[in-house]
Order: structure tokens, then C-alpha cells, then sequence
């Protein structure tokens, strides 16, 4: 497949109806803010492969929360915040789940690295793969108090391989 351009939003509402029931089941609030209310933005690359990364990234998140969560009456809640900059659009997904130990962030996105019992260890390393190298973007990580925030840059427009 070639590259295009293609909405975010409309990626985001797609991958709301795959995994938003699930999310919304495990007691979890899913909200998406958008900066830039009144802009279309659109992404320069290959949506099938955007919308699988996200869907990752939810599936951590949801997974960990509901691992994690003992107190069971108690909500969790999971951020996505989509704006613009010059060279940019930024995609955070962040979520209320607990921190990640700061021995492994450092790891996290490494081929086979896994924290789970039946892990593949994959996820992340795909993301990295599919933003980074095949659409010259930047995907990381960093914990924000008791927050896990991933930041995905993906270019607006055409570049060069
Ligand atoms: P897997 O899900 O198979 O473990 P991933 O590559 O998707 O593989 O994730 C690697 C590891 O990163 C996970 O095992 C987990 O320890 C950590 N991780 C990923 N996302 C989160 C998150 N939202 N919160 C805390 N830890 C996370
Ligand atoms: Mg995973």
C-alpha cells in the first residue's frame, strides 16, 4: 500500500467502535480532546497501520487497569489529546492505571519485552516500527505522576522516505 492522507478523527472514531464497548465495560472512561476544535487534521501515512498501533496502546492500558484494580467501584480513565504543531500532529493517549517502574521504560519498546505471563512483547516494538521507520514519526513514553503518557508525532505532510 502508498502512502496518503487520511483523518484522524475518523481513525479515532473507527477505533472507538472496535474497542470502545471493552473500554467502557472495564469501567473505564475513555475521552478524546481536541486542541484544535475546528481543524480537520490528517495524517501522511498508512491508517490501517495507525489505527493498529492504537489499538495496542488501548489495549495495554485497558488491560493493565484492569489487572491492576483491586478497588473495583473506582473509574479509571484514559486520555487522548489530539493537537497540532508546525511540523506535527500529536496524538497522547494517557492513562490513570499506575505508573511504569522506571527500571523498564527504558525497555519497554524492545522486541520481546514483556512484563506479562503470556506477553508476546510485540506491541510496542511494532508501534515503534510502524511510527518511527515506516512513517517518520516519533512514538514515547513517560510517566506523569500515577500517569502513563505515550506521545505519537506523525507528520501532516508528504515526506521524503
Ligand atoms: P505485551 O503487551 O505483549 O507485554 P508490549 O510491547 O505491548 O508487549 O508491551 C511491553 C510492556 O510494556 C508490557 O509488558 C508492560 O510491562 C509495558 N507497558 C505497555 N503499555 C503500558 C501501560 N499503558 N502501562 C504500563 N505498562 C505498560
Ligand atoms: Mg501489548
Amino acid at each position: 500500500t502508498k502512502k496518503k492522507l487520511f483523518s484522524i478523527s475518523k481513525a479515532l472514531r473507527e477505533i472507538n467502535e472496535i474497542i470502545g464497548k471493552q473500554i467502557f465495560y472495564s469501567n473505564i472512561e475513555m475521552t478524546f480532546n481536541y486542541k484544535n476544535e475546528n481543524e480537520e487534521l490528517l495524517i501522511y501515512g498508512y491508517e490501517n497501520e495507525f489505527k493498529q498501533v492504537l489499538l495496542n496502546l488501548l489495549n495495554n492500558a485497558k488491560n493493565k487497569i484492569v489487572e491492576k484494580n483491586t478497588d473495583f467501584g473506582k473509574k479509571a480513565h484514559i486520555n487522548i489529546n489530539i493537537e497540532r504543531s508546525s511540523n506535527y500532529n500529536i496524538i497522547e493517549i494517557i492513562d490513570d492505571g499506575g505508573a511504569i517502574d522506571e527500571k523498564i521504560i527504558h525497555s519497554i519498546f524492545d522486541p520481546y519485552f514483556t512484563t506479562k505471563e503470556s506477553g508476546t512483547g510485540f506491541g510496542l516494538y511494532m508501534a515503534k516500527v510502524i511510527i518511527e521507520d515506516k512513517m517518520r514519526g516519533i512514538i514515547k513514553v513517560r510517566n506523569d505522576n500515577n500517569n502513563v503518557v505515550f506521545t505519537i508525532k506523525l507528520p501532516h505532510k508528504k515526506v521524503q522516505n
